[in-house]
């Protein structure tokens, strides 16, 4: 009788796939927390990543697909499975007006591309960290545009082979798309067609914003951004529409941040992580912070505004294990 082969030397088996056993995931995430994963693999195209999901499959291992780790909160005891990264990062223009970029794509090199050719809307999402393919997953957007306004189409592998969805399949919402429900599904390509800007008002525009970023969130900041998301102004009970002040309203949204100024949380601290003293729905590791207490900390934010207000905040970020 043949022993069985195991999940990893299956894998090692694949040509062009990257693989490593008890990889840190801290070395993979923004917050520079998380455990070992039992495999870490990188594959460099579709046809690797195919190949990595039945291998996957066959050894009954649990997949994980990550992206620039940006938005990620990893369990301290890690993942007992396959992490996968995809990343192909070629950036094209197939046409005038349209911009194609595999998922592994920075999105800055995205939108440094966009405006370099003079193509507008992207340019505000500028600073905004991870890839295309999470860029896509969560619909990332910020200072008035998001993937959604401007996503022609998205091409993805699920079990079945490759398909591409165009904008109205994928199911936008606000941080929300049909990828963030089937998470069995890995986003290859995604195509924006984009309006034409003036590329210097672009660089400036985009410029500022970055200034404005980096002193909110320092490059060296070990956080994943807004922690929770915001809150539509319509759809919170009228009791509570009317706590709200119409100055911190934004595009109808009421931040989460102003919820959490009234909950206190502004500088509350466990361990290492700590909510920034300036921003309610920003925690950030200050050394060697543990998922564990930012798991705790972060029910302990809501817990406290669904006492005051009745509202359960929804997470933004993405858990790992
Ligand atoms: C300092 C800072 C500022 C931020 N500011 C903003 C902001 O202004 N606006 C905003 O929207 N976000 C912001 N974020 C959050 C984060 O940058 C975005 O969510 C980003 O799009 C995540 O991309 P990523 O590649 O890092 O994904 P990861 O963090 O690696 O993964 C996030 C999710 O995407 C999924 N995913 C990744 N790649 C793929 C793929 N190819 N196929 C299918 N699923 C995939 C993962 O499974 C995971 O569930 C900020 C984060 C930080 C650290």
């Amino acid at each position: 009788m043949t022993a069985p082969v195991s999940g990893a030397a299956l894998l090692r088996s694949i040509p062009g796939l990257a693989v490593r056993e008890h990889e840190p995931l801290a070395r993979h995430t923004r917050f520079s927390i998380g455990g070992p994963a039992r495999i870490y693999a990188e594959a460099s195209t579709p046809d690797t990543l195919r190949l990595a999901l039945a291998a996957a499959a066959q050894s009954g291992l649990a997949v994980n697909i990550i992206g620039g780790g940006s938005n990620l909160i990893v369990s301290d005891s890690g993942f007992d499975g396959l992490i996968l990264r995809y990343t192909p990062s070629r950036i094209h223009q197939p046409e005038p007006g349209l911009l194609h970029a595999e998922a592994g794509a920075d999105l800055q090199a995205l939108v440094d591309r966009s405006i370099d050719l003079g193509l507008a809307n992207l340019h505000t999402m500028t600073g905004i960290p991870g890839t295309v393919g999470g860029a896509v997953y969560g619909n990332a957007g910020a200072y008035g545009h998001s993937v959604s306004e401007t996503l022609e189409s998205a091409t993805f592998l699920d079990s079945g082979g490759m398909r591409t969805f165009d904008n109205a399949a994928c199911q936008f919402a606000y941080r929300e798309s049909i990828f963030k429900r089937r998470k069995d599904w890995i986003i290859l390509s995604a195509t924006f067609r984009l309006p034409s800007g003036e590329a210097s008002a672009l660089r400036a525009t985009a410029d500022g914003i970055l200034t404005t970023r980096n002193q909110k969130y320092p490059p060296d900041m070990k956080c994943a951004g807004s922690i929770f998301k915001n809150l539509i102004l319509a759809e919170l009970p009228s009791a509570v529409q009317d706590r709200v002040p119409a100055s911190v309203v934004r595009e109808g949204k009421v931040p989460s941040a102003w919820f959490l100024e009234q909950a206190g949380a502004k500088g509350m601290r466990r361990g290492d992580i700590e909510v920034a003293p300036y921003h309610a729905n920003l925690i950030y590791n200050t050394g060697s912070g543990a998922s564990d207490d930012l798991r705790i900390l972060i029910a302990e934010l809501k817990d406290r505004v669904f006492k005051d207000f009745g509202l359960m905040l929804e997470e933004e970020v993405q858990y790992v294990g």
